[in-house]
């Protein structure tokens, strides 16, 4: 019977059945094809607008059933792509018709206390890599919602709660395991495979497949200082604008994101507020708790907060308290812009588009950045952009297909709106699928060197199912 599968040239092809045998036979990992039983679920991604079938799912176990894989691909010629922990917004975790290399049963991690340094497989999720880092008071600064996978948050440069002290996380990256396209594995760090080390650190999945990482890790927590700050949308503007002010001044251990959205009927918050729309000030103090509580004084007292739930807590339970905001299965469309201020017309501008939110799920988020970031050169790793000190997510976020219209179009709109007060940078893991003009925007000044490292180490484009930077020469059948 045999599989029709998609060749990377784009035509369909049928596998035979002794070619899916031998595969299967290959590697220590499961095949599965639409009739198995688990494909149901192997094709499920963080983001339910995304409905793509593959012909083939090879879940890997180790190194070797990745390079199996990625020959048995070649000498067929298949489309592959590379699954990590499936969050990509833009469903770049799966091919429709084509090969998945899936790494997400690959989770293991191992801490060495004494360096202080983490060995982490690529199925790993951010849950899984803090649990075991902070068994022994360690972190490094990783994404604030816990179900993320680490490889394609790495792969794209990395910032959460601890960056603006500790850096992005491809600031703490000391090596990677590689499995390339021409199916030789190689270690890539500061002294091995340089320009490839270079590449990885916010490059995406275009240059290999990244089958271990090694990370620096830090003191971190158990405790800190962190929680929400709540105001009515109607005081956004002058809260904002004393924000905006107050965190030029604070140490780098503290970092506020802040949030517009419809309130959720949580239970620090009073029924009346519940669907209104409200300004969250998301906040981390990483250092000394009793510091901390002097630091973030002036904005917890600034004006007239209608919550309050700011206070030591587990680091694992805060990179967490965001979850339940952000489970899988619901629809998403994500646009995002880097900017170096949060001037007036920006603050109007958002301030009018939260009063229009389309549905309850619906978010705009602003991560501070600066600090650790910025002080790496632009032209360090392939992540460009580190003098934007926020950047904004506008989370289009909801359940039901019949609201996708509507939703994208609040987004489009408020994405268009504040152009005028970005940089005209795009942080590469949060693009949807729909822009992939923008993929020079996301590297700047450090595209053309991306696509020389792209023409040696992928010069026929096998990884080419992410936000793609294609090699010089058009691409030739990967045979
Ligand atoms: C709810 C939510 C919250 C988020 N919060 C943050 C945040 O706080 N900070 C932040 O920086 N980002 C954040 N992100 C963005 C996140 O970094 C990206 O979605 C990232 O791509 C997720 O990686 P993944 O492994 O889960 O995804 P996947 O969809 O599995 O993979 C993403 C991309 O990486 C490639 N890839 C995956 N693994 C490998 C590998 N081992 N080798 C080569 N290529 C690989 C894939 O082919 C794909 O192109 C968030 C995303 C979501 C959905």
């Amino acid at each position: 019977m045999g599989v029709n599968i998609l060749t990377a040239s784009g035509r369909p092809t049928t596998l035979g059945d002794d070619a899916v045998q031998q595969l299967s036979a290959s590697v220590a990992g499961t095949v599965l094809t639409a009739l198995s039983p688990g494909y149901a679920e192997a094709r499920m991604v963080w983001n339910a607008m995304i409905d793509r079938r593959p012909a083939l799912i090879v879940q890997c176990t180790s190194t070797d059933d990745v390079e199996a894989t990625v020959r048995f691909a070649r000498q067929h010629n298949l489309v592959i792509a590379v699954r990590g922990g499936g969050h990509n917004i833009a469903g770049n975790a799966l091919v429709d018709d084509g090969l998945v290399i899936d790494l997400s049963k690959m989770q293991n991690v191992t801490v060495d206390p004494a360096t202080k340094r983490a060995r982490v497989e690529p199925g790993a999720t951010l849950a899984v890599f803090d649990a075991a880092t902070q068994q022994h008071g360690l972190a490094t600064p990783v994404g604030v919602n816990s179900t993320t996978g680490i490889a394609g948050l790495t792969l794209g440069g990395g910032f959460g709660w601890l960056s603006r002290s500790l850096g992005l996380t491809i600031d703490n990256l000391l090596s990677a395991d590689v499995v390339l396209a021409n199916g030789t594995r190689v270690t890539a760090s500061a002294t091995e495979n340089a320009d490839l080390f270079w590449g990885i650190r916010g490059g995406g999945g275009n240059f290999g497949i990244v089958t271990s990482f090694e990370f620096q890790l830090h003191k971190v927590g158990p405790e800190v200082l962190s929680g929400l700050v709540v105001h009515p949308i109607d005081d956004a503007k002058k809260v904002l604008s004393f924000y905006r002010d107050f965190v030029e001044t604070t140490p780098e251990e503290f970092v506020c994101w802040f949030v517009m959205r419809k309130a959720p009927p949580l239970p620090f918050l009073a029924p009346e507020w519940h669907g209104k729309e409200i300004l969250v000030l998301a906040m981390i103090w990483s250092g000394d708790i009793a510091k901390g509580e002097e630091v973030m004084k002036p904005l917890r007292s600034f004006g007239k907060p209608i919550a309050d739930v700011v206070g030591p807590t587990p680091f694992v339970g805060w990179q967490q308290a965001l979850d339940p905001l952000l489970t899988p299965g619901q629809r998403n469309y994500w646009k995002s812009h880097d900017f170096a201020s949060v001037s007036d017309g920006l603050i109007d501008t958002l301030i009018d588009a939260a009063r229009h939110i389309p549905d309850p799920q619906t978010e705009i988020a602003f991560v501070q950045l600066g600090g650790a970031v910025s002080r790496v050169a632009h032209e360090a790793t392939a992540y460009n952009h580190r003098d934007g000190k926020f950047v904004m997510n506008i989370h289009g976020r909801w359940a039901d297909a019949a609201n996708d219209a509507k939703c994208v179009a609040w987004a489009r709109g408020l994405f268009q709106a504040t152009v005028p007060f970005s940089t005209g940078s795009v942080y590469v893991n949060f693009m949807s699928q729909d822009e992939p003009e923008r993929v020079k925007a996301a590297y700047g000044a450090n595209y053309d060197k991306l696509v020389a490292l792209k023409t040696k180490y992928d010069p026929t484009n096998l990884f080419r199912v992410n936000q793609n930077i294609s090699p010089a020469k058009a691409a030739t059948p990967a045979v």
